[in-house]
């Protein structure tokens, strides 16, 4: 019977990763990982993260018995304070169902199974990405029988938003249709909307009665500000969408391998929106019985003491500015060094874009090149991850990135 089945292709970021460990050159540079590094190209823990193990390894109390199917209460609830903001009114209104999830990863995908069983605004119900976008999303709405298609985003001219080829699609997608926003820190580009757009997305969202549904696994991560890189889903909740969101904490806690996450549900003020938010809770959690039964615990439990806890939770913002501030000196430097060597090309939009990830306009030929002249790993299409950059290797990646370009 098995014999039919085809070979898969090989994840290419995962692919990627091996080819640069098999790499035996001591100046090879890993700008592939989607992981933060600190300034020795290693693995960093936050130190909020040990603070709040020590007291999780301590509590006499701790055991492993399952956690509810809807997770962690404690977790749940911080999170929605942390990304709705704290004096929310959809929260004040019950008007949210929170369920911990595999990360964010779990979290889009409950979000994807929950409107391929329940999405009956428009009959296609095509789900639009932004081109590009994190490739993940592709396959996990195909694979809940969800046709999709793109929205132009990234413009190779200006290296920045292509904004009209944005909105202009989004009016003239069919009405209903799903619309999947990365809500800071667009991976893999590094360009967001500014404010002003993303007034102007909503206003085509409400207009062509769309569904959003964001994805947010940078936050506090893109500008060190959890607020502020909240801001579009405040501002959609403002405006009183009905939504999805998919919520990661891989990265803005360091937590990769504990898969800690969360599905908020929001539904628009209505006389009903109890009940429908309490309906559709039901359902949600026969799916995530289906799926996983029930989420892990330890990844939640670390966020969870830290989310509730006003000392830790100060400690994390220090440490989430740790982090978006030495990408953004690496940002600095980089764009930097590239003018001071006169690389062909313009370098603003290295410091322009945010994030963990910059998508710099070298071409796949390049791409190639600089792996194999210089030991250099990133993704086809460009993208590097500046995590990946450090005090030791920048001068180096600058030179090679040079050499490149004039070849
Ligand atoms: N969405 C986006 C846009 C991402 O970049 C990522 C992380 N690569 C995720 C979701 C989910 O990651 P995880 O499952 O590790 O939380």
């Amino acid at each position: 019977q098995a014999d039919v089945v085809p070979q898969a292709p090989e994840d290419p970021l995962f692919g990627l990763m091996a080819a640069f460990r098999r790499d035996t050159d001591p100046k090879k540079v890993d700008l592939g990982i989607g992981a933060y590094r600190d300034d020795n190209a290693k693995p960093w823990v936050l130190p909020v993260v040990k603070m709040a193990d020590d007291r999780l390894r301590n509590d006499p109390n701790l055991n492993h018995e399952y956690l509810p199917i809807a997770g962690l209460a404690d977790f749940t609830a911080a999170s929605q304070k942390l990304i709705l903001g704290g004096d929310s009114p959809a929260i004040k209104e019950k008007r949210v169902t929170s369920l911990q999830t595999i990360s964010g990863t779990g979290a889009v995908h409950l979000g994807a199974l929950f409107l391929a069983k329940f999405y009956k605004l428009n009959t296609k119900r095509t789900v639009y990405f932004s081109n590009p976008t994190w490739p993940n999303h592709f396959q996990i709405f195909s694979n809940v029988g969800l046709p999709n298609q793109t929205y132009p985003y990234f413009s190779k001219e200006t290296r920045g938003l292509d904004f009209e080829g944005m909105i202009n699609t989004l009016q003239n997608a069919d009405e209903g249709s799903i619309i999947v926003l990365h809500a800071c820190a667009h991976n893999p580009t590094g360009v967001d909307p500014t404010q002003e757009q993303w007034k102007k997305i909503a206003e085509v969202v409400r207009a062509k009665k769309h569904f959003p549904f964001f994805d947010t696994a940078y936050q506090g991560f893109a500008s060190g500000d959890l607020a502020r890189d909240g801001w579009a889903i405040r501002y959609f909740l403002e405006q009183d969408f009905e939504m999805c969101i998919a919520q990661s904490y891989a990265k803005n806690f360091g937590l990769y391998g504990e898969r800690a996450g969360c599905f908020h549900f929001v539904t628009s003020p209505s006389p009903d929106a109890q009940s429908t938010v309490t309906r559709v809770a039901s359902q949600l959690s026969i799916l995530q019985r289906s799926e996983i039964s029930n989420p892990p615990a330890y990844g939640a439990r670390i966020a969870s003491l830290v989310l509730n806890d006003p000392k830790l939770f100060a400690q994390w913002e220090e440490d989430l500015r740790t982090m978006s501030g030495r990408i953004i000196e690496m940002r600095k430097a980089l764009r930097g060094k590239l003018e001071e060597l006169g690389t062909p090309g313009t370098w603003n939009h290295i410091t322009d874009q945010i994030g963990m990830f910059s998508f710099t306009g070298l071409s796949e030929t390049q791409v190639m090149k600089l792996r194999e002249d210089s030991h250099v790993y990133m993704t086809k299409n460009g993208r590097i991850s500046m995590a990946g950059l450090n005090t030791h290797n920048i001068d180096y990646f600058a030179k090679a990135v040079d050499k490149a370009v004039r070849e």
